[in-house]
């Protein structure tokens, strides 16, 4: 089954204790659609400026997205300054230029309606509301968002959260939007918006996921080398809609293993700038990490003393 995700098609210009790169390729909805791609068609849904590479539109059709809902506008791409520090958990947001994105009116390609799976990455709430209202054969919808929209749309943000399936954030986006240090708490709150799943993405430290009657914990791979951690959240959001709409299997057992391979990808996506470890990332790759995983998270569950 194919996915649709609209989010942001970026440049990025980063800096981590490892090295800088000035405006590469990035925005949520690449990187989603890059990871997703692995495991099923991906229709995107995006805008860019007059500046953006043809090499980059060539990547995409590489990976076998679908880029006629990719829109280009006069004006410049969304560019996004960030820095992280030795914590590599938590980007620090320097500048933020909407430029395009700013005049985006998403209009669904006729040929996307099909889409059953709907991923609405991090992009404005009112963005993600008017595809959700255009998507009319989704039946899973899951979101992302940022502490950006969080403060500046915080209200359609709620109604987002108050349609969705499965809401995808990260540990300090969960604090700030409920206001509780507490982050089961904070699940609590996100999940008495209606949201069946919620998945809390801690970085280094893994992923959380509740949804009302079971907790799952999955731990991040140990990397030795994590050199740019942009991306992580949608690389992992990729991996996992991928799998689900890959299977099928929304079942509570499906969703811890679209958790894992969401966590597999994020894994390769942090070992170099930008999309570089995805260009040449292979699935016999994929399945070999898979593996270790399960060996990494296993135990036998002996009788308690
Ligand atoms: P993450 O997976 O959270 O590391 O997402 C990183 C990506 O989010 C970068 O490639 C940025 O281009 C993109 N981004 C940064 N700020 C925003 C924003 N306010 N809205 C949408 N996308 C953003």
């Amino acid at each position: 089954m194919s996915i649709l995700v609209v989010g942001t098609v970026a440049f990025d210009s980063l800096e981590t204790p490892f090295g800088k790169a000035d405006a590469v390729l990035g925005g949520s909805a690449t990187y989603f659609s890059t990871s997703a791609s692995f495991f099923t068609d991906v229709n995107l849904v995006a805008v860019v400026g007059e500046d953006f590479p043809e090499e980059s539109v060539e990547f995409l059709k590489s990976r076998n997205i679908s880029i006629e809902g990719l829109e280009r506008m006069p004006g410049k791409t969304f560019h996004w300054k960030g820095k992280y520090g030795y914590d590599l958990n938590e980007a620090q947001t320097l500048e933020t230029h909407l430029n395009v994105l700013a005049d985006f009116r998403p209009q669904l390609p006729a040929g996307y309606a099909e889409s059953e799976y709907l991923f609405l990455a991090n992009i404005d709430p009112d963005l993600q509301l008017e595809v959700m209202s255009q998507a009319k054969n989704a039946r899973l919808v899951a979101c992302d968002t940022m502490n950006f929209w969080i403060s500046s749309k915080p209200d359609s943000l709620t109604k987002v959260l108050q349609r969705v399936d499965i809401a995808i954030i990260n540990e300090g986006e969960a604090r700030q939007y409920t206001q509780e240090a507490n982050l089961v708490k904070a699940a609590k709150k996100i999940l008495a918006h209606g949201v069946n799943t919620l998945i809390i993405k801690r970085g280094e430290y893994g992923v959380l996921m509740f949804n009302g009657s079971s907790v799952f914990a999955a731990p991040a791979y140990p990397l030795e080398q994590v050199f740019d951690p942009t991306g992580a959240g949608d690389t992992f959001a990729g991996g996992f809609m991928g799998y689900l709409a890959n299977t099928g299997d929304t079942s509570d057992a499906g969703i811890r293993q679209a958790i894992i391979f969401g966590s597999v990808m994020a894994s390769f996506n942090v070992e170099d700038f930008s999309l570089e470890r995805m260009k040449k990332l292979t699935y016999p790759e994929v399945e070999e990490r898979f593996r270790h995983f399960k060996s990494l998270t296993h135990f036998e569950g002996l009788p308690v003393l």
